[in-house]
């Protein structure tokens, strides 16, 4: 599930933490302190089956409104092309 380098970039996989940033509808849900394997060249976060069990599930809720969230400031804004 975790490869031994980056795939994007070839570089080296450091066990850290990572924020998970995904849309559920009109909300953006950011989950905090996420256990990942992170690129040390381009922060590419790899996550174990067991933690990308987890976010599903944490998605699946939030998709849902079943899931108690802190609210958190976020700003949108769009590209002008
Ligand atoms: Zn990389």
């Amino acid at each position: 599930m975790i490869p031994d380098q980056c795939s994007f970039c070839r570089g080296k996989l450091v066990k850290g933490k990572t924020e998970f940033i995904a849309r559920a509808g009109h909300e953006v849900v950011v989950i905090k302190d996420v256990p990942a394997f992170v690129c040390e060249e381009c922060g590419e976060a790899y996550f174990d089956m067991e933690i990308s069990r987890k976010i599903d599930d944490i998605m699946r809720d939030a998709h849902q409104g079943k899931l108690c969230v802190r609210p958190l400031a976020a700003g949108e804004v769009e590209l002008k092309v």
